[in-house]
């Protein structure tokens, strides 16, 4: 079998050997390429990967997808005919199971039927086996991300040469898409332009506000570039800043410096949420950081670890995050800067490198 896919399936198969689960079973959603190399079209036809504890991955496939799986070695390939009974072919090759570990993003309408096909498991969700083995990127994995970093380095970087007054957030998120494609991205996940108070929420979407003079502008954009995933915030403001808000946004840089330099190996996930926490607290900002510090990313834009308050993951070597410390105020702006890292041997690593000054635009 093709690397790195062996490895992969033999560290789930000893992670489900120590959870006391039989099989593991996914089907769409970014475990089932983590393992095969194949991702699943979310259809009405059931496509499920079963990886028993003790045997050879099986992939249960509809016969027409079937030519979409790559020849790679990674699993035997089990198609299945137009009205045949795929949930029964996958109860069989789960055989008598105690538990499974069944994919988060699995359709309910084949878990419930999964379930009264096997009365006698226990479901778990795949996460609890796979999250923390993706966590962990090989060396190609870091090299997928630092490449969708630099795209997005690229993107931010140009955006602070172009006019942001008079036009509509939804106008500038589009232009952040057309960039990220122009800039390699196979597919945008998101553009968050978020001017004057609509900043204060920090997932808004890009909306019909007009930008104008003096708004601070949170920008967060973020997509897939072969197979892994970009994300980054930078701020905005168009023309000369106020003193609060220059004095603010150095605030929130000092946070984020501070986390980022304390995300070292060993250190548990929640310390380095704190470092940031503790940072904008001794500038009386702590209640205006409403969320966590950041966020697991790999194949998907949020994955484990989460650098969250309650998270004592330590870190390890290969861990690649998000540090987004952010602050909102409701009914005038909201800020956030945001750069992926890697804990390495060496100490934490940026993948994102673009200028995080607040850029000051027409
Ligand atoms: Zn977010
Ligand atoms: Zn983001
Ligand atoms: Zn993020």
């Amino acid at each position: 079998m093709s690397e790195p896919f062996a490895g992969r399936q033999a560290a789930a198969r000893l992670a489900l050997e120590r959870a006391g689960i039989d099989a593991l079973l996914l089907s769409v959603g970014a475990d089932l390429p983590y393992f095969t190399g194949y991702e699943a079209m979310p259809l009405e036809r059931l496509t499920m990967l079963v990886v028993p504890r003790d045997g050879d991955a099986t992939l249960v496939v509809p016969e027409l997808e079937a030519p979409r799986v790559p020849a790679n070695g990674s699993c035997e390939v089990h198609s299945w005919a137009e009205g045949g009974d795929p949930i029964g072919v996958v109860a069989g090759l789960v055989g008598a199971a105690a538990g499974v570990a069944i994919g988060d993003h699995t359709w309910t309408r084949f878990t419930l039927a999964l379930q009264a096909a096997m009365p006698h498991a226990r479901f778990v969700p795949a996460s609890r086996i796979t999250g923390t083995l993706r966590a962990v990127k090989d060396s190609a994995e870091i090299a997928a991300l630092r490449a969708a970093a630099h795209a997005v380095d690229a993107v931010a970087a140009e955006m602070r040469t172009r006019p942001f007054g008079g036009r509509t957030e939804r106008d500038v998120s589009r232009e952040f898409v057309d960039r990220m494609l122009a800039h390699g991205h196979d597919r945008p996940n998101f553009a968050i332009v978020g001017s004057g108070p609509n900043g204060a929420s920090p997932h808004h979407d890009a909306g019909d506000r007009v930008i104008g003079e003096g708004d601070v502008v949170v920008c967060d954009f973020g997509g897939t570039m072969r197979g892994y995933c970009s994300d980054i915030t930078r701020m905005f403001v168009v023309g000369a800043p106020t003193s609060e808000v220059a004095d603010t946004y150095a605030a929130l840089t000092v946070a984020q410096e501070a986390a980022v330099l304390a995300a070292t190996v060993g250190t548990p996930c929640e310390a380095v949420d704190a470092v940031a926490r503790r940072s904008l607290q001794e500038r009386g900002l702590a209640d205006a950081f409403i969320h966590r510090t950041g966020h697991g990313i790999g194949l998907e834009a949020h994955e484990d670890p989460y650098i969250a308050a309650g998270n004592a993951t330590p870190l390890v070597a290969g861990h690649a995050f998000s540090i987004e410390p952010g602050v909102y105020f409701p009914g005038r702006f909201g800020m956030r800067l945001e750069d992926i890292v890697v804990a390495t041997a060496a100490g934490p690593e940026r993948l994102n490198e673009a200028p995080r000054d607040l850029a000051v635009v027409d």
